[in-house]
């Protein structure tokens, strides 16, 4: 193993130019006018995979293609599945950047790019860590496979169809994933769990069309104010969600999970300043933390009806509607918070509006096992390579991948993050830490022989 993370560090330079030529490809998956750029940053991968001796192709999905290579010359050992998206986000407004968003930029430590956090950079760590098994030891010390898509960042739409078509090629015994971030610049992070979302959009009418109200006012019911009432229940005085039935599958953290939120710093009256927000808010009992990763929440992400142009107009309008999303925790199912959503609404909804229901998606939470030999043997290749303790995180957002892998492969996921808590992933002047990269692909070296059976 020596040998190999040494040659990891001697070949830093040469793998920083990978990044830069896989960063200047602009993969934009949701511009069609892009499409011939996403196919080259596939193109790209697929080459460099066979280029460090790995068997790879390309493979169709329906949408952008994707790359899919393995070696698989370690019979008795585990396989892992490693998942990456080499498709990138929008630039947004170019007078936001320093410089052009596909010319990779070096500044101290950073490579400035987009797709250099999210996910390129990382992406490679893995290529990175193959590359100098096979050039060392002639082989890795466990079977490996790739899947390195081109959707990621317009919702993977092609992603669990392909899975579940190719569920023999894509069997494995874990995934791991890098696409997350870091605590903090330089200190190892594993993010174990992430929560799920349903989405759903609520709209009331009542008259046919606006009335007058000193006509009609009093004796029609009020779409907007009858929608006000409504979302108004939704919560108790003490923040926590009133639909029937909504806790009942909620895991609570375990002890040993709040030791370790408790043991990671975070100063929560800054955090409360820095999003500008008068004051903390959120459900009794619990601290910032936790409501932002192990407890379900319901909001209210936007609310229309009536007339809201300049000066006073005395309507009673006609419709109104809101968009209401909850955000999931293990062992909590999207399907079934989505029926009491509906039930409630339903229930608490007078005769004297029509209730018109929309739903825009869903996804279950997903925690990974703590305790796995997957999460020793990472938690050891990490400290190794930064030299620190690694911090062990809980996601408020959702990866609806990570319910779908353990679905359809029965396969947990492991989340090695490696973006900085300032990298601007989706915004302008998106940039990766270069010692963060370097250290990964090392632990990355690592990980990859702990994970050999004796
Ligand atoms: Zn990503």
């Amino acid at each position: 193993m020596s040998q190999t993370v040494e040659f990891i560090r001697n070949n830093r330079k040469k793998h920083l130019d990978w990044a830069i030529q896989l960063c200047r490809i602009p993969s934009i998956s949701t511009r069609p006018e892009n499409k011939p750029d996403v196919v080259a940053s596939v193109k790209w991968t697929h080459e460099t995979c066979e280029r460090i001796g790995l068997k790879s192709r390309m493979m169709e999905t329906g949408g952008h293609p994707l790359v899919y290579a393995e070696w698989l010359g370690a019979p008795g050992q585990p396989t892992v599945l490693v998942y990456g998206h080499v498709d990138v986000q929008p630039t947004g407004e170019r007078a936001l950047w320093d410089a052009d968003p596909f010319e990779p930029t070096l500044k101290d430590d950073w490579l400035i790019c987009r797709g250099s956090s999210d996910d390129k950079g990382q992406v490679l760590l893995y290529l990175r860590a193959a590359e100098a098994w096979l050039s060392t030891e002639k082989r890795l010390p466990i079977n490996v496979k790739f899947l390195i898509e081109a959707e990621e960042e317009i919702g993977s739409p092609n992603l669990a169809p392909f899975v579940e078509k190719h569920r023999d090629l894509l069997k494995c015994d874990q995934i791991i994933i890098s696409d997350t971030g870091m605590y903090e610049d330089g200190w190892p992070t594993i993010t174990y769990g992430t929560r799920g979302l349903v989405y759903n959009e609520v709209r009331l009418s009542g008259p046919k069309h606006d009335l007058h109200s000193g006509s009609h006012g009093g004796v029609v019911g009020n779409p907007v104010t009858t929608l006000a009432e409504i979302i108004a229940t939704l919560h108790d005085a003490d923040g926590r969600i009133n639909i029937p039935g909504f806790y009942d599958d909620v895991v609570n953290p375990s002890d040993r999970e709040r030791k370790i939120m408790a043991s990671l710093p975070f100063d929560e009256a800054k955090y409360v300043t820095d999003l500008g927000s008068p004051a903390p808010f959120g459900e009794k009992g619990y601290t910032s933390v936790e409501r932002r990763t192990c407890r379900p929440t319901l909001d209210c992400n936007g609310i229309m009806g009536g007339f809201t142009g300049p000066g006073a107009s005395t309507v009673i309008p006609a419709k109104a509607m809101a968009k209401i999303s909850m955000r999931l925790v293990p062992n909590q199912n999207a399907e079934k918070i989505n029926k009491l959503f509906w039930q409630t609404i339903e229930s608490r909804c007078p005769k004297t509006v029509r209730l018109e229901k929309h739903e825009h998606g869903a996804a279950d939470p997903y925690m990974a096992p703590l305790d796995s030999s997957y999460m020793t043997a990472a938690d050891r290749a990490l400290k190794e390579a930064f030299g620190r303790d690694v911090a062990y995180i809980r996601e408020g957002g959702s990866l609806p991948i990570l319910p779908m892998f353990k679905r359809v492969l029965g396969a947990d996921s492991l989340m090695l993050g490696f973006a900085s808590p300032y990298c601007n992933a989706h915004g302008p002047n998106e940039k990766v830490r270069i010692p963060d990269l370097d250290r990964g692909a090392e632990a990355v070296t690592r990980l990859l022989g702990y994970l050999a059976r004796q």
